[in-house]
């Protein structure tokens, strides 16, 4: 179905009240709907990449759904217990935020207060304890912000002649970057440099670029000052990455929980649910998990958990700019989690 076709019959559904029905119905009663946000744009990153980022109006305009269509938004840990338990309220919602990036601080988190929401954030921690963005994804950033101004030649890691006037120009360019810095097993402080040259070379101020703070994770103090306020802070391991080595896995998980402990003062009992980083995961992964204490993990595979899913293998709902109001709540009140099912059971049939 094409996309104005798609959003016609969704309109079509709305107006006929089948999103209230699916909404109050004992299907997504034992359901919950746990939305996924990655950067709430400080500038202009959801023109970057609206899969990643919204805008603060958007998120604003989210909560202001939940809340009118009175759906009940519940921390995440009491989410996936009242899931598991069979008592979850109608409607029931979870709000997470991956990475912990400076925009979240700055964006999400004042909009969470003024509607009293709940939100956990998984949180990377490596780069906290470093105040410069994060490497790879500046990488991808600057290529895009850079695109008008670049004057032409070459640019610093990159092994061929740039093209930033497409996406896909764009993305071979920074990734031709990003992999020279990890060829050459560069330090952090010269992938800085090498970051600081780029910018340069794409006609970009740098220090203008950076001292907003985009693709920057919080501080120390910010993840304390939100924790503080009642941010629930959980796992996304240490370097965001999941290795397939049984030890160096459990270390990015003992890592990042040492971290968050000593930011926030909360207990290794306390950070036990898990986002796998990038959406990425193994089978293999589920034991390690369980060994290390953890009750939840979140995929980014869209759809309502219920309690027929594997507690480490939870669905979610990506929000993204692209994203109409339609669509959102359609996959809120649960009618788009509902349609493949339509859908493969006519196949099968
Ligand atoms: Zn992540």
């Amino acid at each position: 179905m094409t996309k104005p076709a798609k959003l016609a019959a969704l309109r079509i559904a709305r107006s006929l009240s089948l999103f209230r029905a699916v909404s109050n119905s004992r299907w997504r009663r034992e359901r919950l709907a746990i939305l996924c946000y990655h950067g709430v744009s400080i500038e202009d990153e959801h023109e970057w990449d609206p899969r990643f980022y919204v805008s603060p109006a958007i998120l604003e305009q989210r909560f202001h759904v939940l809340l009118e269509s009175g759906y009940h938004v519940l921390p995440l840990g009491e989410g996936v217990r009242r899931l598991r338990e069979g008592s979850l309220p109608p409607r029931s919602v979870a709000l997470t935020f991956d990475d912990g990036c400076y925009d979240f601080y700055r964006q999400a988190f004042p909009l969470l207060e003024k509607y009293k929401l709940p939100a956990t954030v998984y949180l990377t921690t490596f780069y906290c304890f470093h105040r410069k963005p994060v490497f790879d994804m500046f990488c991808h950033y600057l290529m895009w912000k850079g695109r008008h101004s670049f004057a032409g030649g070459r640019l610093s890691g990159v092994d061929h002649t740039p093209e930033l006037s497409s996406e896909r120009g764009r993305r071979r360019a920074s990734e031709s970057v990003i992999r020279s810095a990890e060829t050459q097993a560069m330090s952090l402080a010269a992938r800085d440099a090498l970051a600081e040259e780029l910018a340069r070379q794409l006609g970009l101020d740098y220090q203008e670029v950076v001292s907003k703070r985009i693709l920057q994770l919080m501080t120390v103090d910010e993840v304390k000052r939100i924790s503080e306020a009642g941010i629930d802070i959980q796992l996304h391991t240490h370097r965001h990455r999941t290795p397939k080595d049984r030890g160096l896995f459990c270390r990015e998980i003992e890592d990042n929980r040492r971290a968050i402990c000593e930011m926030t003062g909360a207990s290794g009992r306390e950070t036990v649910h898990f986002c796998y980083p990038d959406g990425v995961y193994d089978r293999e992964f589920l034991p390690w998990l369980e060994q290390q204490g953890i009750v939840s993990a979140t995929t980014c595979e869209s759809g309502l958990a219920s309690r027929q899913d594997h507690p480490l293998l939870l669905p979610r709902i990506v929000d993204t700019s692209g994203q109409t109001p339609v669509e959102f709540e359609s996959w809120i009140s649960g009618v788009s989690a509902l349609a493949p099912r339509v859908s493969n059971g006519r196949r099968r049939a």
